[in-house]
């Protein structure tokens, strides 16, 4: 058959992971095609995703802690909202940074070809063409013969199947659209992405009901953090309904009419403005074709690779959302560097001791390598440092001494395996921990280790020394 593009590597979806995959392969030397369907780079995490979203709880953050200042003897005038500016700002930030990636790809003599890919055999993808817009699909079709694939096609929201179509029924992208505030919203979903937008529109007025199926919110993190968020925000929202579903919804006149389920549901159907559904998200491997490589895709679309990020295909690999938990951008990035080493001969594995978690909530809540509650179910001794931000000065003359930062390390070695932090700028502040693990630090080594005063990230310091940080030779 006919072949428009010729490429050494060829990567299917512009997210974190595929323009992490091609911008490495580029700089390795490797003639590189990118494949992306919408008009812009970036896929989720730019355009709909980490950074739409923390744009918006930036904005979000600033008005919650203007009301704060009342106490310091500073008021503010009630804030006005004009949602078209806020929308055009959260535009403005996404705009700025695919336009970037954009210039990026271009000084690495990246070509874009634009429109839906699927795999034709092991070697040639087949492009349908989309247009300037990146929505509609033209119907041109393009062949790109290529010597290695690099699979990122990223994943989507979940559906449920019992929801009927409305505009008033959206996803996180359609959340974040922000068309408009509403009264009444529900959010469907306590898991990160779900109480990010929650905060979000609550701070802008919205009443906000959650409902979560398991018995706690943001699933993953130790309950100990989460419980002072929980705390915090005990105002914040008018039901979180744990251990309940939604379980039918209706289009009525004045809104969407939901039924719940379960321990805590409401005896009376509930109506809303806005629905979000927030229940997780589905990889995108069942819509590429792969079977016609030979790539073998699971039922639920995930396809498994080695830790050279390769396929069952030798010279096909697969990263980021696609390929497993947890679903987040910095790792799929890091798969993408591993692809693109591997493809081009080098011995890269991934090999991550740790992959960080945060939800930008207000306070925020970080966790990184083992949980206490996965040393417990997994029987590994461990031992605790906890230092509660009760008595940091910094978070004091912040005021907001509600979090407190916990390292756990190993009871033998007293190395650090993970650590926990909720509060403001948790989600910074973890970093450090996420560098003491990979670099196999022990609790005398953060300890001992001198950090700015007065400054939040001291709290890493001193819960070590909360352990064994105190001593010089461990017992
Ligand atoms: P994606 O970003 O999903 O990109 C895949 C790309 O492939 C898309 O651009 C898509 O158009 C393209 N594509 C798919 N199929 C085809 C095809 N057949 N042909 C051509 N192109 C195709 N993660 C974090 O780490 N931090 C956060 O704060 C964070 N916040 C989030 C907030 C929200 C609201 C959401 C939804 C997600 C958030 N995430 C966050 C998750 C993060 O966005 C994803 O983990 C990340 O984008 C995954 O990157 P990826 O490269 O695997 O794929």
């Amino acid at each position: 058959g006919k072949v428009d593009h010729e490429c050494e590597v060829l990567v299917l979806g512009a997210g974190p992971g595929g323009y992490s995959a091609a911008f490495r392969s580029a700089d390795l030397g490797m003639n590189t095609i990118i494949v992306e369907r919408y008009a812009t780079l970036g896929g989720v995490c730019l355009n709909v995703g980490c950074i739409p979203s923390k744009a918006l709880l930036h904005t979000t953050s600033v008005m919650d802690e203007v009301k704060t200042m009342a106490k310091h003897g500073i008021t503010f005038g009630a804030p006005k909202i004009e949602i078209d500016q806020l929308r055009g700002y959260k535009d403005s930030v996404i705009a700025k940074l695919t336009g970037g990636l954009a210039g990026m790809a271009k000084a690495r003599k990246v070509k874009v070809v634009r429109g839906l890919g699927r795999f034709l055999d092991a070697n040639h993808v087949e492009v349908e063409l989309t247009d300037g817009t990146g929505q509609d699909l033209t119907g041109k079709k393009e062949v790109v013969h290529f010597q290695k694939a690099i699979i990122a096609a990223g994943s989507q929201p979940v559906k449920l199947p019992f929801l009927p179509e409305d505009p008033r029924i959206v996803d996180s992208t359609g959340a974040l659209l922000l068309k408009s505030i509403p009264k009444r919203m529900l959010v469907i979903g306590g898991g990160i992405i779900g109480l990010e937008m929650a905060t979000v529109y609550s701070t802008l007025g919205s009443r906000i009901d959650i409902a979560e199926m398991m018995d706690g919110l943001m699933a993953g993190a130790d309950r100990d953090l989460e419980k002072v968020w929980e705390k915090f925000n005990a105002g914040r929202f008018e039901k979180i309904m744990l251990k309940t579903r939604a379980a039918k919804a209706e289009v009525k006149p004045d809104g969407i009419q939901v039924t719940f389920e379960g321990e805590n549901a409401p005896a009376e159907p509930q109506t809303y403005d806005l629905v979000l559904v927030a229940v997780g998200r589905t990889p995108n491997g069942k819509k590429i074709d792969a079977g016609l490589a030979g790539v073998q895709v699971d039922e639920r679309g995930f396809i498994s690779v080695d830790k050279q990020m390769r396929t069952n295909v030798p010279n096909i690999f697969a990263i980021g959302d696609l390929v497993g938990q947890p679903m987040l951008a910095h790792k799929a990035v890091h798969e993408g560097h591993v692809a693109a080493e591997a493809a081009f001969g080098e011995k890269s594995y991934f090999d991550a001791k740790q992959i960080p978690s945060v939800a930008y909530t207000d306070p925020e809540v970080a966790w990184a390598g083992l949980t206490e509650e996965q040393c417990k179910s997994q029987g590994i001794a461990y031992e605790k440092g906890l230092f509660p931000w009760a008595a940091s000065g910094r978070a004091i003359a912040n005021g907001r001494d509600e979090g407190f930062t916990k390292l756990i390390f190993d009871a033998n070695t007293h190395r650090i395996i993970g650590g926990g932090i909720v509060g403001t700028h948790a989600g910074d502040l973890i970093g450090e921990v996420c560098l003491a693990i990979e670099m196999g630090a022990d609790a005398v080594d953060i300890g001992k280790t001198i950090h700015p005063h007065p400054t939040l990230g001291e709290s890493v310091g001193l819960a070590a020394e909360a352990a064994h940080g105190h001593c010089t030779d461990l017992p």
